[in-house]
């Protein structure tokens, strides 16, 4: 039971926000909620003057492993393939152990920022690695670990291009043996039931760096074993020429010509997107996760949100690999999404700092196709993020301490519940911050000589 919440923002259809609020959890799930004196006779009680409460945050695209990454030198001021081109050099030296060691980097920092549900797209398998089995074992073990709900997805490309910032061979897979792998650990980790902490979705890389084969036989595993499927699709221009140069198509429609389309996909990025574009997402059912801090830091544009929106298409946000972004806050990327929209926006409509928390909760809820968790109400899971609003940056913001998450500067969550524990306590993860900084500072330590060699 936390008590005496300052208010509660639910994010339900109508926007329901409660002040002097309460929410009771059982057994990882939400059974209660009101105003003014909580029941009695419930176990722990926490005091939540002086807190905000929110949905979970959904964070709906990532890489962990690239935390290896932040802030390379040779990468800090190129456009996405030169900068794909010299983080290859790092992320093909990656195996087992450094996958673990970055998820729980990249795990922690999320959980910090309120967000109790994410999404990985894990793609680089070096083929002197123990394969995709045993590496995505280790962040799923990863995010058990440290409390968070998992979206994990079985990455893949299997086309080189040695020239203009495509893959080197050490990370191209064999066609025939990713899809036998993608069946396999779909069998080994997704568990399909509602309030599920682990699901796997089969995420081929994108349709540049992907054979058209992997393309429409993975589509076709994924509809048959019943999971999500998710990939990059139409992030810079460079992209929508080669689909026109190669296909005579845009993007999203060569997706729609590979079967990938559907209400069981969701596409990272989609920032090339015109009108017709769009009805095809909105008409297909397909969802959006939109990563503005990426875009922005490569220099790849700036995704239509508000008319995607317009016109039914789920959105939900995406911090990105933290090599592009160089940070992992979801309550930040709702603030950039919210500032992006308003200097990329056509006409004079600002996007409201309401509608960019949907994004981050409700919106990505429904971008990952779960419906047990996103909004405040009895029966879904108890995935609930709690903001104070004290202390200098915080004075003043009493005027709409729920607007006040987005408009002012982002803030470390006070305490972050997911599925009825509470996987921040305090500001603090439950488990030893410290060592997981150092063992991620003696990965990095380790791969960059091993580069040097
Ligand atoms: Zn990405």
């Amino acid at each position: 039971m936390v008590e005496h919440l300052d208010v509660l923002a639910t994010m339900d259809e109508r926007g329901s926000e409660l002040a002097d609020a309460w929410v009771l959890a059982n057994e990882g799930e939400i059974v209660g909620l009101g105003t003014g004196v909580a029941p009695a006779g419930v176990g722990r009680r926490v005091d939540g003057h002086g807190l905000v409460a929110v949905p979970g945050l959904v964070n709906t695209h990532h890489h962990f492993f690239q935390t290896l990454t932040r802030c390379l030198p040779a990468a800090q001021d190129e456009r996405i393939l030169e900068w794909l081109g010299t983080n290859y050099t790092f992320w093909s030296r990656i195996d087992e152990e450094a996958v673990y060691t970055t998820a729980r980097v990249a795990i922690g920092e999320l959980l910090l920022s309120g967000c109790t549900t994410s999404s990985d797209h894990l793609y680089a398998f070096p083929k002197s690695s123990a394969g995709a089995t045993s590496m995505l074992g280790a962040e799923i073990a990863a995010a058990a670990e440290l409390g968070m709900r998992f979206q994990a997805t079985r990455g893949a490309m299997d086309v080189s291009q040695e020239a203009g910032g495509g893959p080197p061979q050490e990370l191209i897979e064999d066609t025939d043996a990713v899809l036998e792998n993608m069946e396999e650990v779909v069998g080994k980790f997704h568990d399909p039931m509602p309030g599920s902490m682990v699901r796997v979705a089969l995420a081929p890389c994108s349709v540049t760096i992907c054979s058209e084969r992997l393309m429409i036989e993975s589509g076709e595993l994924a509809r048959r074993l019943g999971v999500t499927r998710h990939t990059h699709v139409a992030e810079v221009r460079e992209e929508v020429e080669h689909c026109a140069e190669v296909y005579g198509r845009r993007p999203v429609e060569r997706l729609e010509d590979l079967g990938w389309l559907g209400d069981d996909v969701w596409l990272a990025h989609v920032v090339h997107a015109n009108a017709s574009d769009i009805s095809l997402l909105a008409a297909s059912g397909t969802g959006v996760s939109h990563c503005p801090s990426s875009n922005m830091r490569l220099g790849s544009g700036a995704a239509p949100v508000l008319e995607m929106g317009d016109a039914g298409v789920a959105v939900g946000l995406g911090v990105d690999g933290s090599a592009s972004n160089d940070s992992g806050n979801l309550l930040a990327e709702a603030r950039q999404a919210m500032l992006l929209s308003r200097v990329s926006g056509s006409g004079d409509r600002l996007m409201p700092a309401r509608h960019a928390l949907r994004l981050a909760t409700n919106g990505g809820a429904k971008v990952l196709k779960r419906d047990d968790i996103g909004v405040l109400e009895i029966g879904r899971r108890a995935d609930i993020a709690f903001f104070s609003l004290s202390g200098i940056a915080g004075a003043g913001t009493e005027h709409d301490p729920v607007a006040a998450l987005v408009l002012a500067p982002p803030r470390g969550a006070t305490h972050v519940m997911v599925d009825g524990r509470f996987a921040v306590w305090d500001g603090h993860l439950m488990v030893d911050e410290a060592s997981i900084v150092s063992e991620h500072q003696a990965l990095v330590r380790r791969i960059t000589r091993r580069i040097k060699k």
